[in-house]
């Protein structure tokens, strides 16, 4: 179960597409701590046990706090939602599902 003050990921949506299709700043995960939770339901994803919940956020980006109101599990890391990361008290360990997401660099 989610609780308020843990982190989690948020997955940021990234700059608009150029029109070459390039992204000033590509979706990537960002730390976010829980400032409220909703009702939780607990599913199964990949044999593992996880709680869900829509999730208010105070979101940590580079350069720059933003708050978030209302914000979507995915355990697959979708732009825009919440998922525990690697080591997360609200699910076993897992690797971050939107690992993919973050440059080679970055990670
Ligand atoms: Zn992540």
């Amino acid at each position: 179960m989610p609780y308020v003050g843990e982190f989690v990921h948020y997955v940021a949506r990234g700059t608009p597409p150029r029109e070459d299709g390039s992204q000033a700043y590509p979706s990537a995960c960002r730390a976010a701590v829980v400032t409220a939770v909703g009702e939780a339901t607990t599913f199964r994803h990949d044999e593992l046990v996880l709680d869900a919940a829509v999730l208010d956020l105070c979101v940590l980006n580079p350069t720059g706090l933003f708050f978030n109101q209302g914000v979507a599990h995915d355990p697959d890391g979708g732009p825009g939602t919440w998922h525990a990361h690697f080591g997360g008290a609200t699910t076993f360990a897992t690797p971050c599902p939107a690992s993919s997401n973050v440059p080679d660099s970055r990670r």
